[in-house]
């Protein structure tokens, strides 16, 4: 699935510390050795799928800025602020390939309509096919532990009847073929899109029966979205390539994520928090106690004369950090619950408490007594 992407550095083979001379380097070998148009017919599906890639990686960690987000980030992060758009936008691939003669149409093929590589402005015309977005629900658990959700998306594909032509077709009579309308204005002559073929240069002599001419059919897709460990409501994670089907080439979809709350458990990010009452005894004796995770218990001494509102941190016991790996620690705050209901008898053993206990066992309260005098005494 596209959301379980593999490390940029690793695709192209160099080390985080990687010169961009040396990243140039690795992406040109490796995407000659991959080229489509250098492989058997038979490795050509493949060679599409790693020159895509290699191409991605590339954009990605030649441009100092996107490098340094997805350092930080990671994918996810990376995915939640860049589109694939985004990613090739500025990206100079024209210098790395110049001297071998190859266009910018292979990445016209590959990321289709992307309008990002210069040259694209010729006979070959149409749009790519439009993002999509989808609520993606999750439980508190779902969110902290990772998962794999189906989902159906309804969206457009081009027609297999046609392969998204539309039926038979011959060059448009008004631009003849050139998708191009040019019309003298003074001394210039203006070219616009030829408006009864959209620009395609062609229009639909018989019209496909299944798809009536329009070239895309409406179908309901499933599709499982891998959502990594510790998420967050307001994250969206990225499909690349699982939008609306356009005539040069695909949107991607985007899952927005809203996680339900834990009756248990808050989150701080990559922290996990947990409110834990304790009682007088235990405030004061100390305890042993067995604290929740979100995976089994963890045992946590609270020693003895142990304050209400004391914050303990277990580390490495809260969420997977999904940004920078690692876990998050568990904050566990204990609250002392002052007891209520009494009977008879407990109400004489707390007076009994009560005689025994001075000033020397509640320094806070000595010290505020103390702080009292003498602010009266001024
Ligand atoms: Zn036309
Ligand atoms: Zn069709």
């Amino acid at each position: 699935m596209p959301t379980t992407k593999r490390d940029y550095y690793e695709i192209l083979g160099v080390a985080k510390s990687a010169s961009i001379e040396d990243i140039k380097r690795a992406y040109r070998g490796l995407a000659l050795k991959y080229h489509p148009d250098r492989v058997n017919a038979d490795q050509k599906k493949e060679a599409e799928e790693k020159f895509k890639e290699l191409s991605e990686a590339y954009a990605v960690l030649s441009d100092p800025q996107k490098r340094s987000v997805y350092d930080q980030y990671g994918h996810t992060g990376f995915d939640q602020r860049y589109s694939t758009e985004d990613i090739f936008r500025g990206a100079d691939f024209s210098s790395i390939f110049s001297d071998l003669g190859f266009g910018g149409s292979i990445f016209e093929d590959l990321f289709g309509g992307l309008g990002l590589f210069g040259g694209a402005g010729g006979t070959r015309r149409g749009s790519r096919g439009a993002d999509l977005e989808l609520e993606l629900p999750l439980s508190f658990e779902e969110a902290a532990a990772g998962v794999t959700k189906t989902v159906t998306v309804p969206r457009r594909e081009p027609c297999p009847e046609c392969r998204g032509e539309g039926g038979e077709r011959a060059n448009c009579a008004t631009c003849q073929g050139t998708g191009q309308l040019r019309q003298a204005a003074g001394f210039m002559v203006i070219a616009r899109t030829c408006h009864r073929c959209g620009g395609q240069g062609s229009t639909v002599k018989k019209a496909c029966p299944k798809c009536r001419g329009a070239g895309r059919v409406a179908v309901e897709r499933k599709l499982e979205v891998k959502v990594p460990a510790g998420v967050e409501s307001g994250m969206r994670l990225r499909l690349s390539g699982e939008g609306e089907g356009g005539t040069r080439g695909r949107g991607d979809l985007y899952a927005h994520l809203t996680v339900s709350p834990h009756p248990v458990f808050h989150r701080d990010g990559a922290n996990l928090l947990v409110e834990y009452p304790l009682s007088l005894s235990q405030a004061a004796l100390g305890t042993q106690l067995d604290v929740p995770t979100m995976n089994g218990r963890v045992s946590m001494k609270v020693p003895a004369g142990t304050q209400s509102g004391t914050v303990f941190r277990v580390r490495g016991k809260g969420l997977r950090d999904v940004h920078r790996g690692g876990s998050g620690d568990l904050l566990v705050r204990v609250v002392v619950e002052t007891p209520t209901h009494l009977t008879g008898t407990q109400r004489r053993l707390l007076e009994d408490f009560a005689r025994h206990f001075g000033d020397e066992s509640h320094p806070a309260h000595r010290s505020f007594v103390a702080k009292l005098r003498g602010w009266l005494k001024r």
